[in-house]
């Protein structure tokens, strides 16, 4: 198949690329490398069924595809912070012109949806069925109400015009490709305690995440997309669930490092608790996440030690 993927240069998209390659698809990827690079592409651009086209997928694109993965939106705070009002027009406006591309090849195509949907959820662990708690005015609602709207038109244009659809609810993933300033917290302990410096534990530490390892959730991405039973929501992470002040602690074992831990304030409207239901994910695609936290930090570790910090 021809396969579109949109943000494709960035941490999933580049993993996703690489297992599309493995296969034996064609991959286009459509990146305007805000938080990709090029570097991440470095394993497989010679590759000749492999294109890089720099676009931004606010403005509508043209290809004749089989398949769009889209992923295209700065995933960490920091960066989907950076320009609030440029995260939501990427959110929708790039939904908007991928499922319209849909619409037109025909192409199946599956939305990166997260967790963060849920919002600060009251209801834990969370099932899909879950509508959530999300700050519609806060400094996380560019990223959280823009991948809503995205997720309501996948439906819209799935009713409205037969467009065939897929929907994955992304938790935490960390590992290798993650920027070195990335911000996210995994990548941000890793690099702390690799140069030594003091690790930053936003609030108290209590608030809980759980971490899934790319390669798992690579593995569901492409399960989700070739079953035909269902469009989702579908939740895929790991339901291990650690507090930040857990994953400090492992990190710091890890590493070996005689980094200490600092507290920092705790962001506004920072979740308390997230731990995925996957029953739905157990049962579609008979898919559950192999690696442990510590394996694949250990992993993420290794990636790190061998980059210019
Ligand atoms: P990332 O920031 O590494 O990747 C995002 C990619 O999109 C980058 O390559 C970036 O340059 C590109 N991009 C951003 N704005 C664009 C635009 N306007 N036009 C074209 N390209 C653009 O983040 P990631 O962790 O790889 O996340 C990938 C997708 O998965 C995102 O949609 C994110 O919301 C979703 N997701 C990720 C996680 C996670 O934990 N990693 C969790 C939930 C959802
Ligand atoms: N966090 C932290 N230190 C950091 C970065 C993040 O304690 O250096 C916390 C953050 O406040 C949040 C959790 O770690 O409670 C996960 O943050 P991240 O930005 O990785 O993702 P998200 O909040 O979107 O789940």
């Amino acid at each position: 198949m021809r396969i579109l993927v949109t943000g494709g240069a960035g941490f999933l998209g580049s993993h996703l690329c690489e297992k599309l390659l493995e296969q034996g698809h064609e991959v286009v990827c459509v990146d305007n490398l805000f938080t990709g690079r090029k570097d991440n592409l470095l394993p497989f651009l010679n590759n000749p069924r492999f294109e890089f086209v720099r676009h931004d997928v606010v403005d509508p694109f043209k290809a004749e595809v089989d398949r769009i993965y889209n992923l295209a939106c700065p995933a960490s705070p920091v960066h989907y912070q950076h320009n609030a009002i440029k995260t939501i027009k990427t959110s929708v406006m790039g939904a908007i012109n991928s499922l319209g591309l849909a619409k037109r090849t025909g192409a199946r195509i599956l939305q990166a949806s997260t967790s963060e949907v849920y919002g600060d959820p009251q209801v834990h662990p969370q099932p899909e069925s879950y509508w959530g708690n999300v700050n519609p005015i806060g400094i996380r609602s560019c990223y959280d109400e823009g991948k809503r709207v995205a997720e309501t038109l996948f439906f819209d244009y799935h009713r409205m015009n037969g467009v065939d659809i897929r929907l994955v609810r992304i938790f935490n993933t960390y590992g290798p490709r993650m920027l070195a300033n990335d911000g996210r917290v995994v990548s941000n302990f890793i690099v702390q305690a690799l140069k030594g410096e003091d690790i930053t534990i936003y609030g108290d530490g209590s608030q809980t995440r759980s971490f899934c390892y790319v390669d798992d959730l690579i593995e569901a991405f492409v399960k989700m997309m070739e079953q035909t039973q269902t469009t989702g929501p579908v939740n895929i992470g790991n339901p291990g669930e650690f507090t930040m002040l857990e994953l400090a602690q492992l990190v710091i074992k890890l590493t070996g490092t005689k980094s200490k831990i600092t507290h920092k304030p705790l962001p506004a409207d920072d979740p308390k608790q997230r731990r995925p239901d996957i029953s739905l994910a157990k049962k579609i695609i008979n898919w559950e996440p192999k690696i442990s936290l510590e394996e694949g930090l250990a992993k993420t570790i290794e990636y790190f030690k061998k980059t210019d910090l």
